[in-house]
């Protein structure tokens, strides 16, 4: 068997060999095959990304916004065109299946769709204010920027920020997550080919020291962040303490609540769906389910919906065997602090032999969760739904209230007036009406509340353009007035 190849770092509009070391194995959590080695580049290595950003990132801010635009129009062909060899990479590389491969690689398309719409939406403004006087306002970019990225979306989370970013005419460095690096390296390649400038977009691939070399970079204005809470924390601090703006991202514990008048049907495939997609590992899956009242009969239709996913085809793997023991572990501890087991998905394998080398767990409920279990405030991030069950909707609410993360808050209804209360008293940024995963499409923005992110705004739609850009305003007079005020 030929030795796996060791990744390029992407410097300057080209591959450039990292001499960082070590390097990791890239392995794919379907079937535990090798796919690559990644290099733990240097503070270097970071130096030279960031210099060659900072050459060329005065020409493309000078490029005008319609020009800028047609490199993302042939960007975005480009990622149609290699839709089913980009969404079989991320597949390959985070473990989920193909077509949630594919559909995250489609959400980024949106984004792209947003970033290239700027050149007809951003036009600034011009306004007579006394006078003789006139007021302008326009976009500049910060300079060079920077993004760091979780595994659970080696497409979609880096199109959440560089897209935006360099249409406005900034330059981009960004550092893909070290399990899942190679979609990001095509993707790369294919922005290149669309003629993106050489150092407008960058990789550099690596792990904390790289993330923290970026965020501490004080050629880097700014910083995006996703992944979990204690290091989106830190990044922001780390960031911010040296003026620059940084909006980070972090994890979930998403609660939705269904209350008797639910729909059955929408209910059942909304809250399943939610918990399994991705295998759980989304910002956005639900994680405890609020039942509110008597549904025995909706959580037994839950059950059995989670029960016949084919694991491999219905639900993908878990990326790696550190998140399953830590997965398994949960399940382990909420059992011991008096849940009801009604699905165990630990010993789970999917029936397809060729991809027994992989990380699998399947579905798991637990009913009659306490609130105040361990596993109702961590983050798990794994196929595992919590159950508590309340006696109305104000204490469902009241336990929602009190996780330390406000991303997202579904609820399943039919009724107008439950699902209007919900909206407004929920403490979340995303907000679902019988939507399992409620994540806003482009122009809304994307982003949560309380320890789910740090920092202003949020990092899709019009923030996105708030968060990579500053607004320049212009006041001018040409002629004097005779009667000229302070204000003239
Ligand atoms: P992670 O925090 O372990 O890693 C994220 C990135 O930070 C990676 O690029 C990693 O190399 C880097 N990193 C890790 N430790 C670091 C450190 N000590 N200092 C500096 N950088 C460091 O997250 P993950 O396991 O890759 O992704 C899962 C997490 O991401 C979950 O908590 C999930 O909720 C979160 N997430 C959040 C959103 C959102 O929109 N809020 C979206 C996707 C994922």
């Amino acid at each position: 068997m030929s030795e796996p190849k060791i990744l390029d770092n992407f410097i300057g509009g080209a591959r450039a060999p990292a001499v960082g070391r070590p390097t990791l194995d890239v392995t794919s959590p379907r079937d535990g095959r090798l796919l690559a080695r990644v290099p733990m580049s240097t503070r270097e290595e970071v130096d030279q990304a960031v210099a060659a950003a900072k050459r060329a990132q005065p020409a493309w801010a000078r490029t005008p916004t319609k020009e800028r635009a047609t490199r993302l129009f042939a960007f975005r062909a480009l990622l149609l065109a290699h839709l089913d060899e980009l969404g079989e990479s991320c597949a390959t590389e985070s473990g989920k299946t193909f077509a949630e491969g594919r559909a995250e690689v489609l959400k980024g398309v949106e984004v792209v769709e947003f970033a290239l719409s700027l050149q007809n939406l951003d036009h600034g403004a011009a306004m007579q204010v006394s006078r003789g006087v006139t007021c302008e306002q326009r976009r500049e970019p910060l300079g060079v920027v920077a993004g760091i990225v979780p595994f659970n979306f080696p497409a979609m989370v880096p199109m959440w920020m560089f897209p935006i970013a360099i249409a406005v005419g900034n330059a981009f460095v960004m550092k893909p997550s070290e399990k899942v690096p190679l979609t990001l390296c095509r993707i790369a390649e294919l922005f290149a080919e669309a003629g993106l400038p050489a150092g407008i977009f960058s990789l550099v691939h690596g792990g904390a020291e790289v993330a923290v070399a970026l965020t501490e970079h004080p050629d880097v204005a700014a910083v995006g962040f996703v992944g979990s809470t204690p290091v989106a924390r830190r990044i922001y601090e780390l960031g911010t303490q040296r003026d620059k703006r940084v909006l980070a991202l972090g994890g979930a514990k998403n609660h939705l609540i269904a209350v008797p008048d639910a729909d059955p049907s929408i209910t059942v495939q909304g809250v399943v769906d939610s918990f399994t997609g991705c295998a759980g590992q989304r910002c956005m899956a639900a994680s405890v389910l609020v039942a509110v009242g008597p549904i025995d009969d909706l959580v037994a239709r839950v059950v059995e919906r989670a029960r016949a996913i084919e694991l491999g085809q219905g639900m993908g793997a878990i990326i790696d065997e550190a998140s399953r023991a830590r997965i398994v572990e949960a399940i382990g501890a909420a059992t011991a602090e008096g849940a009801e087991l009604l699905l165990d998905g630990r010993g789970a394998r999917p029936a397809d032999r060729a991809l027994a080398g992989g990380t699998w767990l399947g579905p798991t409920i637990l009913d009659r969760v306490r609130p105040e279990a361990a596993i109702r405030h961590h983050e798990v991030f794994g196929p595992v739904l919590a159950i508590v069950r309340v006696p109305t909707l104000r204490d469902a609410l009241a336990l929602q209230a009190d996780s330390q993360y406000g991303n997202a808050c579904s609820v399943f209804t039919t009724s107008g007036a439950v699902a209007e209360y919900v909206a407004e008293h929920a403490a979340a940024g995303m907000i679902g009406v019988n939507i399992g995963v409620p994540v806003p499409r482009e122009p809304f923005s994307f982003g949560g509340t309380k320890a789910s992110k740090f920092g202003q705004g949020d990092i899709t739609g019009e923030s996105g353009v708030e968060l990579w850009s500053n607004l320049k305003k212009i006041t001018r007079k040409w002629e004097a007035q005779p009667d000229a005020t302070w204000m003239g």
